[in-house]
């Protein structure tokens, strides 16, 4: 049986940063979830697909070939047989995932490719549903959180150091409305699953959120 560390939280909580150094301290393979739905979010871009259109995203996803690869420890995600890191993280990448991860079919699809990567390694894994219909037996299941400023805050950073031009304001009332769909959502709701803990990352540093977490699944496994 594979360990497994499932990570979820609203946007922009530094899910990704922690995970990633969690991952290489216990030498277990890092899955960033959210840059599946990501992958399949400029699948639909790119064909055109119309974000309200329910049945135009059921059908379309179904042709969308998304896979993941690892090199040296580092996820990479394949669309169609492109690699597509560097296309994933823009503002309008998210805002169009937030509305296609909603749909019953994409999920379907994602979870299932999710599931079968648990299967054969260790992992921590990050999204919104981790712990609630991913890895539902996972052992070791945390909830990170931060205030929404710090949160649009540590998004305009990450934006402006790639060199993105934006607006905080802007960047704040995206995250709210985000959260706001994967919480309120039919399909997987953004929610603290009962086994959970809950750690709010607003006044701590990355490293004090490793190494919490890291004690919390060294005294889980
Ligand atoms: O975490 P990230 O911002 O990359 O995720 C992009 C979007 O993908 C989220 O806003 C959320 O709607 C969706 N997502 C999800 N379930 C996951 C991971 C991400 O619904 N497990």
């Amino acid at each position: 049986m594979k360990k497994s560390i499932a990570i979820d939280g609203p946007a922009g909580a530094g899910k990704s940063t922690i995970a990633k150094l969690v991952a290489k301290e216990l030498g277990f393979i890092y899955v960033d979830t959210g840059a599946m739905y990501r992958a399949m979010a400029l699948y639909l871009i790119r064909k055109g697909t119309d974000r309200e259109d329910e049945k135009a995203i059921e059908e379309a996803c179904r042709d969308a070939d998304i896979s993941i690869r690892y090199a040296d420890g580092i996820q990479h995600v394949y669309l169609m047989g492109e690699i597509v890191d560097d296309h994933l993280r823009t503002e309008e990448v998210g805002n169009m995932a937030s509305v296609s991860s909603a749909n019953a079919a994409v999920r379907q699809k994602l979870v299932d490719l999710q599931q079968k990567l648990a299967e054969s390694e260790d992992v921590v894994m990050d999204g919104r549903d981790i712990g609630t219909v991913v890895l539902p037996d996972s052992p070791c299941k945390i909830f990170l959180t931060a205030s929404r400023e710090v949160r649009a805050k540590r998004r305009y950073d990450e934006l402006t150091q790639k060199g993105e031009k934006c607006d905080i304001k802007k960047i704040e009332a995206d995250i709210n409305e985000r959260d706001v769909r994967d919480m309120t959502r039919k399909n997987s709701p953004l929610r603290v699953a009962d086994d959970a803990i809950l750690i709010d990352s607003s006044d701590m540093t990355i490293d004090q959120v490793k190494d919490e977490i890291i004690r919390y699944a060294k005294e889980r496994f």
